[in-house]
């Protein structure tokens, strides 16, 4: 009968055992300040990944309404929302990548170190929580300006510390996007690198423009913007919180070594080139499904920008002390 062969169709379609919809295996991503102007379109991009099989949304406001609206989206992820520090722990059991864009804006009266107090508490709080439930996840902060030293410094208080798992964010895309402005191109034309960063204290953000591919060169004016379109940004934000959770999951091989520019904890690039002394540093690196595979370096700078990161090193280093104090000091 019509009725039977429908069914029979549909089933056809919808097989499970059918290859082309097979699915991998659960990957679990928690997303911390899910509700914020950052963790809301993350939220949703993330739902937007057939390699996510589940996606839990926390914030101290609003996520079970943010987590309603994304849970009507026909994608693969089954959303979950949890709020208040109650049902933090639930909500990080058995992630496999923790996201962290929670935190305060800086509001008017507000010093950066106000603002960096705040904040570091906050992701202490968070990063302590997950050394409890989720040890072996990876964490990217995006919380400015905590960045990697706040929570590697509490996951070593608690003896979980692994540098491979933990990342700051930062983003590429505004120096990419300025060229794009500036010269008409399209998108993706530019891949650039950049360093330094750390704690968004302006003289530690160095463009590495001559790692650029292809090869570009400025008018010094054009250099200039370039630079200071690096200061801030957060596209870049975005784009290694989409490609972390598939590079993790990602059954496929060839599709695991995606680079990823994003700050890691443990990396010490420049050391090699004799004038870094920082023990944190931003490289670009190659993740896989257990982290960090490989740090890619920087590359050979040219003079101009070696001495910038010179320059940067004193306010670099100050930045990790008061990172390394909060922790030693409050937790
Ligand atoms: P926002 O104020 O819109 O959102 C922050 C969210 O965090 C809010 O929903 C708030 O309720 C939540 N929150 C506050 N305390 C919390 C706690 N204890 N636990 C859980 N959630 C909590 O801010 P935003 O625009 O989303 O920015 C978030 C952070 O990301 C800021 O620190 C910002 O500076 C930073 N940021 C970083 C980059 C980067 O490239 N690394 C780029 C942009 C923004």
């Amino acid at each position: 009968s019509r009725p039977a062969q429908l069914v029979c169709v549909i089933r056809k379609q919808f097989s499970t055992s059918n290859k082309a919809y097979s699915q991998p295996k659960e990957a679990r991503v928690a997303l911390l300040g899910a509700s914020g102007g950052i963790g809301q379109p993350l939220g949703l991009l993330l739902k937007q990944s057939p390699l996510i099989s589940h996606l839990n949304l926390y914030d101290i406001a609003h996520t079970p309404g943010v987590a309603a609206d994304l849970s009507h989206i026909e994608t693969r992820a089954k959303v979950a929302g949890f709020l208040g520090e109650d049902q933090l722990k639930q909500c990080l059991k058995g992630a496999n990548v923790v996201i962290i864009p929670a935190g305060v804006p800086r509001k008017p009266g507000m010093t950066r170190d106000d603002l960096f107090n705040t904040n570091a508490g906050i992701v202490r709080d968070l990063v302590d929580a997950c050394a409890e439930v989720c040890p072996k996840a990876m964490i990217g902060v995006i919380t400015n300006p905590v960045s990697v030293v706040t929570p590697s410094e509490v996951l070593k208080k608690r003896g979980v510390y692994d540098p491979k798992r933990v990342f700051g964010s930062d983003n590429t895309g505004r120096g990419s996007i300025k060229y794009i402005h500036c010269r008409g191109k399209g998108p993706g034309c530019l891949e650039s690198e950049r360093a330094g960063d750390w704690g968004h204290s302006g003289i530690t953000i160095i463009p590495l423009i001559s790692q650029c591919t292809p090869p570009v060169s400025f008018p010094q004016k054009i250099g200039l913007q370039i630079y200071l379109a690096c200061a801030r940004c957060f596209l870049f934000a975005f784009s290694v919180v989409q490609q972390s959770p598939s590079v993790f999951l990602n059954p496929k091989p060839e599709r695991e070594k995606l680079t990823v520019r994003i700050q890691n904890a443990g990396h010490r690039g420049g050391r090699r080139q004799g004038w870094c002394k920082a023990k944190y540093f931003a490289t670009p690196v190659l993740l896989g499904k257990e982290g960090i595979e490989k740090n890619l370096g920087m590359g050979k700078l040219i003079d101009f920008e070696v001495n910038l990161l010179k320059a940067a090193m004193p306010e670099l280093l100050a930045n990790i002390k008061k990172g390394e104090e909060f922790v030693d000091k409050t937790y």
